[in-house]
């Protein structure tokens, strides 16, 4: 991965020669950990474009994954305004970024409870990756399943329906209607790109293309 020598010498790096890393989900934007890093751990990141950590526990480069598979592949690496924390956005290339099983490691609410529902900001490609997994597992009682044994056509015609649904929403103007009108709409959308293999994150980048460097 490119990178420039003197952004990588902004990096302040603590007594202990380590900065913090945050790794951010490419698809999802869901924060999946936080670790530190050392110099050695983020070149190893930068030259291989895979995550590598510091472990404070066993004092070693730590490449994630090396023994889960969990492995991480690094799409950007940032640098904070004061140099005291680092971004890797990442892609989790198998499995899930927390040792305990869990997607991420924030699943603990501080109020004691598990965090169980995505952001809205993470919703879409989180349904993607549950459709995925229907398509893949095929329940029994999964309405995503019973849609797609009908044929495409039959999700082509579903698109449809809720684009005209949306429509009338839209020309009756009640917010609620709307919101319910325009979720299923989307649904139906991610289940026409999941069925097509194109990723609602590669829909996302078609969109960010469009901005304009200015804004
Ligand atoms: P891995 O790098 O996934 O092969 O995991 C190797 C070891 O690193 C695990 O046994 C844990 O001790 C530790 N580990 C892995 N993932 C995390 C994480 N997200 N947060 C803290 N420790 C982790
Ligand atoms: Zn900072
Ligand atoms: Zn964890
Ligand atoms: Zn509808």
């Amino acid at each position: 991965m490119k990178y420039s020598a003197d952004v990588l010498d902004s990096i302040r790096w603590n007594e202990e020669g380590l900065v913090v890393v945050v790794a951010q989900d490419y698809n999802t934007g869901e924060v999946r950990m936080v670790a530190w890093a050392n110099r050695e751990a983020l070149l190893k990141t930068l030259e291989t474009g895979f995550a590598h950590y510091y472990s404070r526990s066993r004092r070693s480069l730590w490449k994630k994954g090396e023994t889960s598979g969990q492995l991480q592949r690094v799409l950007q690496v940032r640098v904070d305004c004061d140099g005291d924390a680092v971004l890797y956005i990442i892609h989790q290339e198998q499995g899930v970024a927390c040792h305990t099983g869990e997607r991420n490691c924030f699943f603990r609410s501080i109020d004691g409870s598990k965090v169980t529902k995505p952001l809205p900001f993470e919703v879409l490609a989180r349904l993607q990756e549950v459709i995925e997994d229907r398509l893949l597992k095929k329940p029994q009682d999964s309405y995503t399943v019973k849609i797609y044994m009908e044929g495409e056509d039959r999700i082509l015609q579903k698109l449809g329906e809720e684009a005209v649904e949306s429509l009338l929403a839209l020309k009756g103007g009640d917010p609620q209607r709307i919101k319910e009108e325009l979720s299923d709409l989307l649904y139906f959308m991610v289940l026409s790109l999941t069925t097509k293999g194109v990723s609602v994150a590669e829909v996302m980048e078609e969109l960010s293309r469009r901005f304009k460097t200015s804004e």
